[in-house]
This record gives C-alpha cells, sequence and structure tokens, in this order.
C-alpha cells in the first residue's frame, strides 16, 4: 500500500498543479525503486541506441513534427501506470509497457529513415518509400502477412493515436486547428485530430499508396476525405469491413473487399501473394491470441494478475499499431502470460486478494487518461480485469486452410477497436457487455462516455436499464477521448469519486489521491 496512514503521506503527495511531471520519486523500498529505476534507464538506453544515429534528422523531426516531442515522455508515461505498484504487478506493467517503447521507437526510426517532409532530395528515402505501404489506423495491417518483401506503417497510430496516449496535450493543437477550418466542434477529437494534423501538413509521407477505411461515424468519414485530399498523387485503397458480422452471409462480401486490397498492393508493388510467409505469421498470430485469452482466463478468476492499461495497450498495439507482426511485442506477450501464469499459483496457494471490486472497462477509454483503471485500484480498490480495448481480434486462423483464411482475415479485423464494441449493433455491444460481466464475476462496469461519440451515446439509456436488471454497478465516466480540455482528468475521477462516497459509501485507501490536481502533466 502506498498510503502511509502516520504521515498522512500518499500518491497524492507526488502532483502539483504546476508541475508536467511528478515532483518527486515515489519510494517503493529498496528492490522495487532500485527495479523501476533500471527500467527508466532501459527505456531511455533504448531509444537513444536506436535512434543517436540519426542525431540531425532527430532534430529536424521534432522541429517539424510537434507530435514527435512527445515521445520523449515516454518514461513519464510508464510511470504513471506504475504508480503504487510493487512486486510482480510492478514487473508486468513495465515488461508490457517496455514492448511498446520498442515497437514505437522502431518506428520512430523508419519515418526518420523514409519520410519525405524530412529527407525531400533523398534517393535512399525515396527507395524506402516505394516499397513502403502507407495504413491508416482502423484497418487490417495483417495483410501484410503475404507480402514479407513489402514494408509498411501505420501512418495515423504513430502521428496521433500513439502520442496522444503518452502525453495528453500532443493532440490538441491539431483539433484546434481543424475546428478554425471549419469542422464542427462536436466531431469526435480522434478524427478530427488527424484531421487537422493533415491541414498543417504535419502527416508524414512515407510510401507510396494508402490503405484507409471506413469508419461508420461522422468524424471518421470525414478523416478519410481529409486524408485522401492530402495524400492528393498517392493512390488509395479503402476497406469497407461490414460491422453486423454475426451473420456468414456478410463475409463473402468482406472477402471480395479484402481480394481487392491484395491485388491493389500487388500491382502498384508489382509483387505477389506469398502464403508461406502468411502461414508464418498466422500461427504466431493463433499463439499470441491464445497467450491473451489465457491472462483473461486467469482474471476470471479470484486472482487476477495483469489488469488496467498493461493488459489493454500491448494488445492494442500489437494488433492494431503492429498487425501482429513485431517479434518484441510477439515474446513479449507469450514471457508475460508465463508470468501471469506463475503468479496466478502464487497468489492462489497464500489465497490473496487485493482488491475491493472486480469492475470491466466498456467503450471507448480515454486516450489522454490510461492509467485511470491504475488510479481506481490504488484510490479505491476497484481492480479493472479486462478492457474493451484489448477486448480485439480474439478469432483464431485455420492453419493451412486458403479459402478459410480470408474469412478469418475479415472475422479477425471486424473485432477490432471501436468496430465490434462501439459500433457493431446492440448485440455486439450490449449483449457481448452482460456475457463479459458474467464471465469477469464484476460487480462494477467502468462505463467510459465519451461526450463526442454518438454511436455509444445512443445506447446510454438502455445501458442504464440493463445494468438494473443485471444488478451490476455501471460508474459512467466522462471524456472526450483525445482532448481533456472538455472533460479534464480531474473531472473523470470526480464522476468516479462521487459514486464510490455517495452510493457505496466507501472510504478510499488513499486519501491523498482521490483529488488532485495534474492537468499540466504529460
Ligand atoms: S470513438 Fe466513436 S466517434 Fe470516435 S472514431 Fe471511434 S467510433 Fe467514431
Amino acid at each position: 500500500m502506498a498510503y502511509n496512514p502516520k504521515t498522512n503521506k500518499g500518491l497524492g503527495d507526488l502532483f502539483t498543479s504546476k508541475s508536467r511531471c511528478m515532483v518527486k520519486r515515489e519510494w517503493k523500498g529498496f528492490k522495487d525503486t532500485f527495479y523501476d529505476f533500471g527500467r527508466w534507464l532501459k527505456c531511455y538506453g533504448f531509444m537513444l541506441i536506436k535512434l543517436g544515429g540519426h542525431p540531425i534528422l532527430l532534430i529536424k523531426a521534432m522541429l517539424r513534427y510537434r507530435w514527435m516531442i512527445s515521445y520523449l515522455t515516454a518514461a513519464n508515461m510508464i510511470d504513471r501506470h506504475t504508480i503504487g505498484l510493487r512486486g510482480k504487478e510492478l514487473r508486468y506493467v513495465h515488461e508490457e509497457l517496455f514492448a511498446l517503447v520498442h515497437n514505437a521507437t522502431i518506428n520512430v526510426k523508419k519515418i526518420l529513415e523514409r519520410d519525405e517532409h524530412l529527407r525531400p532530395n533523398s534517393k535512399k528515402a525515396k527507395r524506402l518509400r516505394e516499397n513502403t505501404v502507407m495504413f491508416d489506423e482502423m484497418t487490417p495491417k495483417n495483410i501484410m502477412w503475404g507480402f514479407p518483401t513489402l514494408d509498411w506503417m501505420d501512418v495515423a497510430m504513430m502521428s496521433i493515436g500513439m502520442p496522444g496516449e503518452v502525453d495528453q496535450q500532443a493532440n490538441v493543437y491539431y483539433i484546434d486547428k481543424i475546428e478554425e477550418f471549419g469542422m464542427a466542434a462536436d466531431v469526435c477529437p480522434l478524427p478530427a485530430a488527424e484531421c487537422g494534423a493533415a491541414v498543417v501538413n504535419d502527416v508524414p509521407i512515407l510510401g507510396k499508396t494508402y490503405i484507409t477505411s471506413t469508419m461508420p461515424c461522422d468524424g471518421s468519414i470525414g478523416q478519410t476525405t481529409f486524408m485522401g485530399r492530402y495524400f492528393k498523387n498517392v493512390p488509395i485503397y479503402q476497406v469497407r469491413p461490414p460491422q453486423r458480422f454475426n451473420e456468414p452471409e456478410v463475409q463473402e462480401y468482406a472477402v471480395k473487399n479484402l481480394e481487392g486490397a491484395i491485388k491493389f498492393i500487388e500491382d502498384n508493388y508489382n509483387v505477389k501473394w506469398n502464403w508461406d510467409a502468411f502461414w508464418k505469421n498466422a500461427k504466431d498470430y493463433n499463439k499470441s491470441t491464445q497467450a491473451v485469452i489465457d491472462k483473461w482466463d486467469i482474471n476470471t478468476t479470484d486472482y487476477p494478475q495483469i489488469c488496467g492499461g498493461a493488459l489493454s495497450l500491448t494488445r492494442e498495439y500489437e494488433f492494431q499499431g503492429a498487425g501482429m507482426m513485431d517479434p518484441y511485442l510477439y515474446k513479449t506477450q507469450l514471457k508475460t502470460t508465463k508470468m501471469a501464469k506463475k503468479g496466478y499459483e502464487e497468489d492462489k496457494a497464500k489465497g490473496v486478494k487485493n482488491y475491493r471490486h472486480r469492475a470491466i472497462v466498456w467503450a471507448c477509454p480515454a486516450h489522454y487518461y490510461t492509467n485511470f483503471t491504475y488510479w481506481a485500484d490504488q484510490t479505491w480498490g476497484v481492480k479493472t480485469l479486462v478492457d474493451m480495448e484489448c477486448m480485439l481480434s480474439y478469432h483464431m486462423y485455420k492453419i493451412g486452410d486458403e479459402k478459410q483464411a480470408m474469412i478469418d482475415m475479415a472475422s479477425s479485423y471486424e473485432r477490432m477497436m471501436m468496430r465490434s464494441h462501439t459500433n457493431g449493433g446492440y448485440v455486439n455491444s450490449l449483449d457481448e457487455l452482460w456475457k463479459m460481466v458474467k464471465k469477469f464475476n464484476a460487480d462494477i462496469v467502468i462505463m467510459y462516455d465519451h461526450v463526442s461519440c454518438k454511436n455509444v451515446g445512443c445506447l446510454h439509456g438502455l445501458y442504464e436499464d440493463q445494468a438494473r436488471e443485471h444488478g451490476v454497478h455501471m460508474i459512467w465516466v466522462p471524456h472526450d477521448l483525445m482532448d481533456p480540455r472538455t472533460v479534464s482528468r480531474v473531472a473523470m475521477r470526480d464522476a468516479f469519486n462521487k459514486y464510490m462516497t455517495n452510493v457505496f459509501r466507501e472510504e478510499p485507501i488513499d486519501p491523498t489521491f482521490v483529488e488532485y490536481e495534474d492537468p499540466l502533466t504529460w
């Protein structure tokens, strides 16, 4: 426990309203503080080794792209997720989050090597671009499993998605820019920020084609249009997944569309689809997905292990950001599952239950507050067992069946972030929630109320009614995904605090952490 009742000191004392980072390090005992410091060195040491070879380009990139600076605060993001943790829980989170730092650093290096804005006259950069496919965030990068000689980059995740999760201020400038340009202020800040980055010419140009998608929400449709104009001389292919995917008939349409994407790549890069490479990646995908399911299974028991953001962020970036092709993320997924199994056996043997409530997270979480669930755990003993954000793409591939492979790929990306649980309709959004509540034996649903997401907003009343019927506490936590000015972190905590105090009538575990000021922090 981080709170000391004798001194009345706790985690809230690490923050002040005037500071961007914590004002002091948390003392976790010699062993854990030393371990924490070692991981801090590892984080920046790795970034230095990988990026230090390009010092001039790196400075140029930081001057050219304001989102690039946010990556420098990576260690602070890890600190936010490990605050108050000790022992094996601390190690789980460090292992998981370092895999994200690893992936992002490799991608930043790839940006430095090939971006047209940074290296307009470099022949080497041009050669790399000629061999690279650019992707939007909500697209099936798994398609690149069959093209081992090509490279690919997710332009939206690297310039908007990830910086917004590392640094709460990262997307604000771009949201303002697109609103000045005329976009309505009630559009979801995720697509709005991506459009804003395009409008101020801050999206890197990393390849010679662009694969985009369709999201059935106003903002994302706008984003596709803006990005299409931005990449004006770049051939574009749109992947259009069906939203109501439970009926098998729709897969015929989805497969046709995916085959069109394969042909688009073959034609533009003069390459052929390679089944051997595809199956190798599909096998790794199956193994990694099984590892994630094993972690969920552990968390359905009385002895949950890897919880909150560490569970969800790794899966999010492994699938969405890395297309399941990052060997380091793959190894980490297997390694942490092994650690979790060992931790489960230890806790079961000792009967350790270090929580008051069992929660699951539903609906889109705030990008600018990915550590909210750790705060809820440290302050109120609410352990988040699973997060909707990590419940993506748990569909397995049938290895060796070429006809089924395309259906499996379609089924996999139909279950990606925001598709099934946000836009997938009543069955995938509501019915699925109650199944998960039962499976994880949760008494609380932390319901993220994204104020700009009309899809979930229209189901608000139904969620409320059904929560009462199921006898589950549904705590609505408002946020605006990437704009902390609309709903601040303080306001998010306030909504949760009110429920814990007024409905549960509970006392906090750490009173210093109930309310504190962090509007300036990354
Ligand atoms: S959070 Fe909602 S509004 Fe925003 S991009 Fe996703 S589905 Fe669209």
